[in-house]
């Protein structure tokens, strides 16, 4: 598979993938018109109110107005992590039978942080079906550590995008600013601003556009 790195998706020009095979493809499993459902209606919705929100986005960073950033912060991680989760969910599958086994790889990696195939098999399920409400249960290459790990999500997002790599964050939990600014946050981040280390934000961009995530610090020198 080709992966293309340096490929830049202007605000609203998201596209709703099409599926990886024909909607019937899944039967008995899944049946055609659910697939066609999910796909084409509720898929594309993800895709269309994701574009909406980042060209509402532009407009309201022209205008210097952001009353209502937490909202459209929220649109971002609902239809961003909705848009990247199926996409993603499309091509994990294939028709009956045809998936073939897991790879050496994927094996390997499973069986160094899992112990068996089987505790992974068994936690993955466990952790779908308890699930709260809805949501997903995913597997994701942890770069941090370097290994996998079984995660939950309730909705799609938790004001997150799925596949996201941190390159600058501010903590805004109480604790990092209480006892300096009591409850005036907003000035604990104006400060913040200061603080910044670009050269660092520039290292970690340059490691994450090649999916590298330095968090170890003995692997993390200047
Ligand atoms: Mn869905």
């Amino acid at each position: 598979m080709e992966i293309a790195l340096n490929f830049f998706v202007p605000p609203g020009q998201h596209k709703l993938p099409p599926l990886p095979y024909d909607y019937d493809a899944l039967e008995p499993i899944i049946s055609s018109e659910s697939l066609k459902i999910h796909h084409d209606i509720l898929h594309r919705a993800y895709v269309d109110n994701l574009n909406k929100t980042e060209l509402k986005l532009v407009e309201l960073r022209e205008k210097d107005d952001f009353d209502l950033i937490s909202y459209w912060e929220n649109q971002l991680a609902f239809n961003g992590s909705g848009h990247i989760l199926h996409s993603i969910y499309w091509t994990n599958l294939a028709a009956p039978g045809t998936g073939g086994r897991p790879g050496s790889q994927t094996l390997n990696q499973i069986n160094r942080y899992f112990g068996s195939f089987f505790s992974f098999q068994k936690q993955l399920s466990h952790a779908a079906e308890k699930v709260q409400g809805s949501g997903w249960a995913i597997v994701i290459w942890q770069p941090a550590w370097n290994r996998l790990e079984i995660l939950q999500a309730e909705k799609h997002q938790n004001l997150t995008q799925w596949g996201g790599i941190p390159i600058l964050v501010f903590d805004v939990w109480e604790h990092a600013y209480y006892l300096d600014y009591q409850n005036r946050r907003q000035e604990y981040i104006n400060r913040l601003w200061q603080l910044i280390n670009w050269n660092d934000v520039e290292r970690r961009l340059l490691l994450a556009m090649r999916g590298l995530v330095p968090i170890a610090m003995e692997n993390y020198r200047y």
